[in-house]
C-alpha cells in the first residue's frame, strides 16, 4: 500500500511538473489555453481562448459555419471587445449577426469555464474604433453595401472617381448577401449550354410586366430586360463572379429557364467578389456607418451625407459629383410596412437583413423624393415558421415538389407567383404549408446537399423530416397518410399524363412513387418591398414635380418602378446590377 501510494504522489508531482512546464510561456508567466463550443446560426462555433494571469489575450477560432461575410465582424469586433473590456457575459453582440454572436458568446463562456481561470475585473470600457475624419469629401458618395451600393461605386471609381460607401451594419452585403441570388439573363450562355432556345429580352419584358401586374413603367422595365444579359457578363468578366455553368432556375412567372445560379446557391459568392474588387479599386468601405440625413444647398442640389458612426459621432461625407441611395428595401421595418401596407403587420416575420429599414426611402422623400407602389409588398411562400428565414432547401420546388395542407391536400399551383402562393398557404388551415418532394427529386435540385447546414438545422427544429416512405412522413406531422398518399398517387398519374388538371402545373409534375420523401413546413414571410423611390432612366431620384433632384441617383430595392405589384423570382439581382452600374455612371458624368 504505501508504496503504491509513494509512486502516486509521484506520478502527481510529475504530472504537475509536466503541465506547468507547457502552461508557462517563454517569460515564466503562466500562459493557459482551452478551447471552447457554441451553438451558433449553422452549427458548432469552436474556439480556443489564450489567458495569462486572469487575462484574456487571444481568442481563436478552430471551426464554424457560419456565413462568413456575416461572421467577420463578430470575430473580429466581438472579439476586441472581449479581450479589451476581460469579460464575456456583458459584451454586446453584433447587429444583423446576433445568431453568429451568441455562439462565439457561449463558445467563449465554454472555453473561461473550462480552463477554471478566474478572470480579473477591469473598468476598462470595450474598445470603440478609431477616430473618423468629422469632414470627409469624395466625388461619389454610396449609401448602402449590397448588390447595387458595390456596382455603383465599381462603375465610378472605374470612371476615375474618388468613391466610398457608407454601411450602417458591422458586416456588408444587405439582403444581396442572404439571397439565393439567381439573376435572370434572357439568351445566357448556359441557355445555349443545355440547349435552351427560343428566350429573349422581349419575352423576359413581357414576362416582369406581367408579373408586376403592368403596374412596373415599361420604358425601365425595357432597361431592365436589355441590360440583364450585359450584367450578368459584368458580373461573369469583371468582377469574377462564378456561375454554375450546367443549371438554371425557372422561377414563377417566367416562361423560360433563365436565372443564372452563382456558385454556392447564394450571394456570398457576389459579396465576396465585389469586396475583391472594390480593394483593387481601393474604394473605402465605412461599415458602422449609419446615412442619417441627405445634405443639400439653398438651391436643393444634393451636396452630401450626414453619417452617425460607432462612437455616435457626426461625420459628413461632402460628394462632388453626387450621392447615390442603395440602402434596400424596408422589409425589416415592421412599423413602415403597416403604414403603407396594414396587412403586413406583425404576424409575418422577414427573410430579410436587418438593415433593410426603408432609410433611403425616408431620406429622400425628406428632401421631396417622390414614392410609388409602397403599398406593394412581396412575402416569399416557403419560409423557417421558427425564424421566418428563407427556406434555400425548399428550392426543390423548382424541380417538382409538391406543396399540401394539414389535410394532405394539393392547393395551388407549385410555380404560380410569390403573391398567389403566398396568399393560398395563408387561406390553408392554420396558414402554413408542406412541402414533399422524393429521392429522384432531390437527385436533381440536391437542395439537402447544397444546403446542408440549413437542412440540418431544419431537422433539429423538427421542422424537416427524411422518410423512407409516405406514411412515415405523415405520420411525423400529424397529416392523414392515407390522404397524402392519394394525392401522391394522383401526381404520379398526372406525371405519366403530361397534364395536371388541377392546377396545371406549368412544368408538368414528376413522379413520386419512390421514397425516400422529404417534407417540410414553411410559412410565407416578407421577402421584398417593391415600392420605393421614383427614378428615370438615369437613375436619377425624381421628385414630387417629376423632376431629378440634383445629384442624387438611387438603385435597387429601395427604387419603385420596376416590378410593380410583384416581383418576380431572379428578378431582384438583373435590377440591382443593372441600375446600380447605371447610378455608377451616371452620377460620374
Ligand atoms: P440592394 O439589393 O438594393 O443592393 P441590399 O439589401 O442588398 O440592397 O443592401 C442594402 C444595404 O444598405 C444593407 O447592407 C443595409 O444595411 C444598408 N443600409 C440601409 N440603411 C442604411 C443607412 N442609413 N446607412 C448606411 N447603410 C444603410
Amino acid at each position: 500500500m504505501k508504496k503504491g501510494r509513494k509512486w502516486l504522489i509521484l506520478l502527481v508531482v510529475l504530472a504537475l511538473f509536466a503541465s506547468l512546464a507547457t502552461a508557462c510561456g517563454g517569460d515564466g508567466k503562466e500562459e493557459v489555453k482551452a478551447t471552447g463550443v457554441g451553438n451558433g446560426k449553422h452549427g458548432d462555433i469552436k474556439v480556443e481562448v489564450t489567458f495569462k494571469d486572469g487575462d484574456i489575450k487571444n481568442i481563436e477560432v478552430l471551426n464554424h459555419k457560419e456565413n462568413e461575410e456575416l461572421a467577420d465582424p463578430v470575430f473580429s469586433q466581438m472579439k476586441d471587445n472581449i479581450i479589451a473590456s476581460n469579460n464575456v457575459d456583458d459584451v454586446d453582440v453584433v447587429s444583423g449577426s446576433s445568431a453568429t454572436s451568441k455562439g462565439y458568446k457561449e463558445a467563449v463562456q465554454d472555453a473561461v469555464k473550462k480552463s477554471g481561470v478566474k478572470l480579473n475585473a477591469k473598468t476598462k470600457e470595450a474598445i470603440k474604433t478609431e477616430k473618423e475624419e468629422p469632414k470627409q469629401t469624395y466625388d461619389v458618395v454610396v449609401v448602402g453595401s449590397g448588390g447595387a451600393g458595390f456596382s455603383a461605386a465599381i462603375e465610378a471609381a472605374q470612371a476615375g472617381k474618388k468613391a466610398v460607401i457608407l454601411e450602417k451594419m458591422p458586416a456588408v452585403g444587405g439582403n444581396t448577401l442572404i439571397s439565393g441570388a439567381e439573376m435572370n439573363a434572357p439568351n445566357n450562355w448556359v441557355q445555349k449550354n443545355l440547349g435552351i432556345t427560343g428566350d429573349s429580352a422581349d419575352l423576359m419584358y413581357e414576362d416582369t410586366l406581367k408579373g408586376g401586374d403592368n403596374k412596373g413603367q415599361p420604358e425601365m422595365v425595357r432597361i431592365l430586360a436589355d441590360q440583364a444579359l450585359p450584367s450578368a457578363e459584368w458580373l461573369r468578366d469583371e468582377i469574377k463572379v462564378e456561375f454554375l455553368e450546367d443549371e438554371l432556375f425557372q422561377f414563377g412567372g417566367h416562361s423560360k429557364k433563365r436565372a443564372l445560379i452563382p456558385k454556392g446557391h447564394t450571394g456570398e459568392e457576389l459579396i465576396k467578389k465585389f469586396k475583391l474588387k472594390a480593394a483593387d479599386l481601393d474604394i473605402p468601405i465605412k461599415t458602422n456607418m449609419k446615412a442619417e440625413k441627405i445634405l443639400t444647398d439653398d438651391s436643393g442640389k444634393v451636396t452630401g451625407i450626414e453619417a452617425t458612426d460607432i462612437n455616435g459621432d457626426t461625420i459628413t461625407f461632402n460628394a462632388n459629383n453626387g450621392v447615390v441611395l442603395a440602402t434596400g428595401g424596408f422589409g425589416s421595418n415592421v412599423e413602415m410596412r403597416k403604414k403603407y401596407n396594414s396587412e403586413m403587420d406583425e404576424r409575418y416575420m422577414t427573410t430579410d437583413a436587418a438593415g433593410t429599414t426603408g432609410d433611403g426611402i425616408v431620406m429622400a422623400e425628406a428632401i421631396g423624393g417622390a414614392l410609388t407602389n409602397m403599398e406593394n409588398i412581396q412575402t416569399y411562400p416557403v419560409c423557417d415558421p421558427e425564424t421566418g428565414v428563407i427556406s434555400l432547401v425548399a428550392d426543390s420546388r423548382f424541380n417538382g415538389a409538391i406543396l399540401v395542407n394539414q389535410e394532405g391536400n394539393r392547393f395551388v399551383e407549385e410555380l404560380e407567383r410569390r403573391d398567389v402562393i403566398s396568399k393560398a398557404i395563408l387561406a390553408q388551415p392554420g396558414g402554413y404549408t408542406y412541402q414533399l418532394w422524393n429521392g429522384d427529386i432531390e437527385k436533381i435540385s440536391n437542395t439537402t446537399k447544397v444546403h446542408k447546414d440549413e437542412y440540418e438545422q431544419l431537422k433539429k427544429e423538427k421542422m424537416l423530416v427524411k422518410a423512407d416512405t409516405l406514411e412515415e412522413a405523415a405520420k411525423f406531422f400529424d397529416v392523414d397518410p392515407k390522404a397524402l398518399k392519394q394525392t401522391v398517387d394522383k401526381v404520379n398519374q398526372y406525371a405519366k399524363d403530361g397534364k395536371d388538371p388541377d392546377f396545371d402545373h406549368r412544368a408538368g409534375l414528376v413522379d413520386m412513387s419512390k421514397g425516400p420523401y422529404y417534407m417540410m413546413k414553411a410559412v410565407p414571410s416578407v421577402h421584398h418591398t417593391m415600392g420605393g423611390l421614383v427614378i428615370n432612366e438615369q437613375a436619377q431620384v425624381m421628385n414630387t414635380d417629376n423632376q431629378p433632384i440634383e445629384n442624387l441617383y438611387a438603385a435597387g430595392e429601395l427604387t419603385g418602378v420596376i416590378h410593380g405589384t410583384n416581383r418576380l423570382g431572379g428578378n431582384a439581382i438583373s435590377d440591382i446590377i443593372t441600375f446600380g452600374r447605371i447610378a455608377g455612371q451616371e452620377v460620374s458624368k
